[in-house]
């Protein structure tokens, strides 16, 4: 072994600007005692985003999960919605807090989004919307889902949460579907501490989407039924500076994404899952798929990369679909399963080290050889 690392190696760090940076645009909020609803912060953080995303309409929340919550309660559903279980928990609690039943998709195997050839047999007379994930940062098949979306006369609405900055065509990934949420969560790749966005390209949208973070209320009465969505402008001013970073991010992601991905071509039974197709990535996460080939389980090396300090993530494991909370009835969810049980992210973020990365395929290669 040529280093040894003898501190904690996580699996996500959150980007923090210079706190100077931080004092001296908050400093303007002592002045104004503007702290919250539609701030200059939170305006001038909305259009920077619009500019960034390429896309025609974006309003600010609070969260990623309560946007999502939004623009499906916006669309008034009822009965079913297709969607996958291979994510994080918000995109179904989502669906079930709106009344809603999901019904779950497999996925495919080199891209982990919903398989769009598998959505037409679920579709059933109760069908009123598709919810797809763009998963890890990479697209879905927004061509073929609008298709179907169309024919049967279905919402789209997709869950961008990991696809800040990803363009599609050209185009801002948000333009597709009928609303795209995109979370600013710490965790994520662009984040204001705690943060939501929803996109779309319908402007017909915007007065309902806002008022709904508003608690529905025009004047004094309640227009439509809302929430408490609101982002503030502490979170606004974290958005605003690390907008300033996001490039130099995504750059800095790219190099140790290469890095990684020279290591595991070299290591035998483990894959990584970048996807081939060509568009503007984001590098969100590395996710990668141990295979028979490989001396240990997948649970089996993420224990032993947390004895050697080496935090991962058995990412999404388990699958929305058998969350104990609910009984949903089975799907046939091959890909998804196998999937489930034998991926792993492996740390990324902006601090990352060259040398961390070396020093985490070295010992998934020794691993190996034991
Ligand atoms: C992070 C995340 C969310 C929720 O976003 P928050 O901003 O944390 O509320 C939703 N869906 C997916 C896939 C996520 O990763």
């Amino acid at each position: 072994m040529k280093e040894e690392i003898d501190y904690k190696i996580t699996v996500n760090k959150p980007f923090l600007p210079p706190i100077q940076e931080y004092k001296k645009i908050i400093e303007k909020v002592w002045e104004t005692k503007w702290l919250t609803n539609d701030g200059p912060l939170h305006e001038k953080f909305k259009e920077k985003v619009k500019e960034y995303l390429k896309v025609d309409n974006a309003l600010l929340y609070v969260n990623g999960h309560s946007a999502l919550e939004i623009a499906i309660k916006y669309f008034d559903l009822e009965g079913e919605v297709i969607t996958t279980p291979f994510t994080y928990a918000s995109t179904t609690h989502a669906i079930t807090n709106n009344d809603l039943t999901p019904v779950f998709c497999d996925i495919k195997k080199d891209t982990l989004n919903i398989d769009p050839s598998k959505i037409e047999n679920l579709i059933s007379e109760e069908t009123s919307a598709i919810i797809p994930v763009h998963v890890f940062g990479t697209p879905c098949d927004v061509s073929k889902i609008r298709e179907i979306a169309n024919e049967y006369d279905l919402k789209v609405i997709y869950d961008a949460a990991h696809t800040f900055g990803v363009e599609l065509n050209g185009k801002g990934i948000g333009t597709f579907g009928d609303i795209s949420m995109f979370s600013l969560h710490a965790t994520k790749i662009f984040h204001s501490i705690e943060g939501g966005i929803l996109t779309f390209e319908n402007d017909e949208f915007e007065k309902e989407l806002k008022l709904m973070k508003e608690f529905g209320l025009e004047d004094s009465d309640a227009v439509v039924p809302g929430l408490n969505a609101k982002m503030n402008e502490f979170q606004a001013a974290m958005g605003l500076l690390n907008l300033r970073y996001i490039d130099e991010i995504i750059d800095k992601r790219e190099k140790l994404v290469n890095k990684y991905k020279d290591h595991i071509d070299e290591i035998d039974g483990i894959d990584h899952l970048c996807p081939k197709k060509k568009y503007k990535r984001n590098y969100h996460y590395f996710p990668v798929l141990i295979k028979d080939g490989y001396a240990l389980t997948r649970d089996d090396l993420y224990s032993k990369l947390e004895d050697f300090n080496i935090h991962t993530r058995k990412y999404f494991h388990p699958l929305t679909s058998d969350f104990s909370c609910y009984n949903f009835k089975d799907y046939e969810l091959n890909n998804a399963n196998s999937i489930s049980n034998n991926v792993l992210v492996l740390p990324l973020y902006y601090d990352l080290k060259l040398k961390e990365v070396n020093y985490i395929c070295e010992m998934i290669d020794r691993l190996n050889e034991e």
